[in-house]
Formats: C-alpha cells, structure tokens, sequence
C-alpha cells in the first residue's frame, strides 16, 4: 500500500489564479506581502473555492484514483486561515467524502506535519518536495504545463495511474 498526499491549491483547483484575479479586481497589491497576508485571511474561502475552476477534471480523476487498493490518498494542503481549512474540507467532503483531508498551518511544513517516509507527494511546489525528499519521501512536480524539474512532472492527476502500475 503506498501513501499518496495530493497538495490541493493549484493540482485540484486553481485558486493560485482565481485568487489573484480577484486581488486585481479589489485592488489588492499581490506582491506586497502584508496587503497579501490580509487579504488571504480575510477571504470569503467557501465562496472562492465554490468558483474556482478545476484542474483537468481533478474531483473525477481523483474519485477513480479512490478506487484503486494499492494506494491511499489524502489530501495535504495548506492553510492561512481557521476559515479556509473548513472551506476546503468542505469543498471536499461534498464531492469525495472518503477522502481524507489535512491541513497545514502555514508556519510548518507539510514535512513536519505528516511522516514522508517512503511517501509520495504531489505538489505544485518545489520547495514542499524537496523538503519532503530529505525527510525520506518521493517528491512528483505537478505543473500544468510541461517542463524541465528535478523531480518527475505530471500535468494532469490521470498520470498517477501509470505511477501505481510500476
Ligand atoms: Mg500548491
């Protein structure tokens, strides 16, 4: 049985881009740190996430993926706010309500909170996977366009199927 952790912003909605057009329509300043910090604890999370597109039919592939016993899946994400964690277990119990979900304070890293050891994680961000891969787990970039990364890169969920076959 391999652990699998599917990081969720920007691999199973794309609340990167959702979230900074609506700074832009507020006039949020995205780059100015504090501005950011304010804005993001003070969203209206479940309204956000109710209109943020999916990645590639991510809920779909990830029901199929639920169906497969080789692998256990969970959900590691973090958070900012109290707000969004309930936003986004929500979001997920809807849709998926095996689905386990756990979520990471902003101030440690998803390494600290779970055990990688000989556990993948799919995640949008590289320094989460290399974080994860000194700490003993298999790090997979997930990037909606194709590129060049240290670690193997996937640009769509479905592709974890292939992983589970080897
Ligand atoms: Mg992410």
């Amino acid at each position: 049985m391999r652990k699998i952790y599917i990081d969720f912003d920007g691999v199973i909605l794309d609340t990167i881009k959702s979230t900074y057009d609506l700074m832009d329509e507020l006039g949020v300043d995205k780059y100015n740190v504090k501005e950011a910090r304010i804005f993001y604890r003070t969203l209206d999370w479940r309204k956000t996430l109710e209109n943020t597109p999916q990645i590639h039919h991510s809920v779909d592939t990830l029901k199929k993926l639920m169906e497969i016993e080789e692998i256990e899946l969970c959900v590691l994400t973090h958070i900012v706010s109290y707000d969004e964690g309930v936003a986004k277990i929500d979001y997920l119990k809807k849709r998926i309500p095996s689905l386990p979900v756990i979520l990471v304070p902003k101030e440690f890293s998803k390494a600290e909170v779970v055990n990688p050891k000989d556990a993948i994680l799919v995640d949008d961000y590289t320094l989460n996977l290399k974080e994860w891969k000194r700490k003993g787990g298999i790090g997979i970039k997930f990037s909606t366009i194709k590129k060049e990364n240290e670690f193997p890169v996937i640009t769509n969920l479905d592709e974890i199927f292939d992983l589970t076959d080897k």
